[in-house]
């Protein structure tokens, strides 16, 4: 294990790793930096747990990686970081505050460098304990009544990219009358289906609870269909907020939509879905670009940039970020992921980044 750790930092491209051992709990803390060419370094913190510590390393250094990429792509001055919280067993109770206490003591010694918020394995109340040791984290102000739940805004990106989509497709972002498949209505995709309502576009439902997926069909007058059936079903835009990994060779030859535009992290299942869905043009937005509004919200929050109006403002620019994206891979006649990468290094290269030359990774 002391080889794997040792081998890990020594492989990896990322600025710094911070490490600590807590002793109480038997959780490693690991936090990765990976890129501060933007501005500081903001990311989630997540706990789980992982079969090694070394396997707690890996995902902090690749979802930090991420975060440098998902704040290039959408070109917004916050560096690449993350932390995980590589638990032995899962915590509770005075046992869970106290590895929070500490992660908060071991955050301060970053004097700002990095913040941090909730991710998976996390929860509001988490944050708040965090917060009672350092200010380097969001918990929601009193504004939000002292929680945030990022999904809404997080569902806020997807709604302008699936305008920008739009745009792109049929030259104006008007929705209604557009046919946009959800794929998953939890925390993401409610507020989500909530504003294609509005927007009086005509929405298909799927989600694997099969009571929750009828009960918010018949609330908002839509209609479902199976899990099953998703790639099968007739749309003018696939919307994925549910998991990762549904595109996939199998699932994109089936597919009988236009474009593809969600919030779901990883979607595609290997790089080469991107050109796959390019072949049958089917045009992706990249879904780190697509899922950028939480984590703008949060970090907006947590640097105590501007308040809710300016959140969102800056969440809906992802669509202007997501159109430069869209319109570079069609004058390539290549795939928007292509496309992203590129901006990426661009965007890097101008902040003079050591990264400059390194393709986009996935993020969360
Ligand atoms: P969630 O857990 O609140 O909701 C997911 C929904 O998908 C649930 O209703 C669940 O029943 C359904 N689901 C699970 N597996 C499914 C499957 N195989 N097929 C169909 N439906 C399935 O999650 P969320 O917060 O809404 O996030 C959705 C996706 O967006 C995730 O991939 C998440 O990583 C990503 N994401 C979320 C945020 C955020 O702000 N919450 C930000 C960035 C990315």
């Amino acid at each position: 294990m002391t080889h794997d750790l040792e081998q890990l930092i020594k492989d990896w491209d990322g600025q710094a790793v911070l490490s600590h051992f807590d002793a109480p709990s038997g959780t490693w803390i690991f936090v990765a930096i990976h890129d501060l060419s933007l501005g500081a370094g903001c990311g989630g913190c997540r706990m789980k747990v992982y079969p090694t510590p070394a396997e707690g390393l890996r995902d902090a250094m690749r979802l930090a990686r991420g975060m440098t990429h998902k704040w290039a792509a959408i070109d917004f001055d916050f560096g690449g970081g993350k932390t995980v919280l590589a638990v032995p067993r899962p915590l509770e109770g005075e046992e869970r505050e106290g590895v929070f206490r500490r992660l908060g003591r071991v955050l301060n010694t970053l004097n700002g460098s990095y913040s941090t918020g909730q991710d998976l394995g996390t929860t509001p109340e988490d944050m708040q304990i965090l917060s009672e040791e350092t200010k380097w984290v969001h918990t929601g102000d009193e504004a939000h009544g002292g929680k945030v739940d990022p999904g809404p805004y997080t569902a806020l990106g997807v709604l302008t990219c699936l305008r920008t989509v739009a745009r792109m497709l049929w030259g104006n972002d008007d929705l209604e009358g557009r046919r946009i498949l959800i794929q998953g209505v939890g925390g993401v995709g409610l507020p989500l289906v909530k504003h294609l309502v509005d927007a009086k576009a005509d929405v298909i439902l799927s989600d694997i609870n099969a009571s929750r997926v009828e009960a918010v069909a018949q609330e908002l007058g839509a209609r479902t269909v199976p899990n099953n059936a998703v790639p099968d079903t007739d749309c003018d835009i696939l919307s994925p907020c549910a998991i990762g990994g549904t595109l996939n060779k199998e699932t994109i030859a089936r597919l009988r939509c236009r474009a593809v535009a969600g919030s779901a992290n990883n979607q595609l299942e290997e790089d080469a879905d991107a050109d796959r869905l390019h072949e049958r043009g089917i045009l992706y937005a990249p879904d780190y670009v697509v899922n950028a509004g939480g984590a703008i919200a949060f970090g907006m929050m947590a640097r105590g940039m501007g308040g809710e109006e300016a959140i969102r403002d800056r969440i809906w620019a992802i669509g202007t970020s997501l159109e430069e994206i869209l319109f570079e891979a069609g004058e390539r006649n290549q795939s928007p992921l292509k496309a992203a990468a590129r901006k990426v290094e661009e965007v890097l290269a101008r902040h003079g980044s050591p990264h400059a030359a390194v393709s986009a990774g996935d993020a969360s």
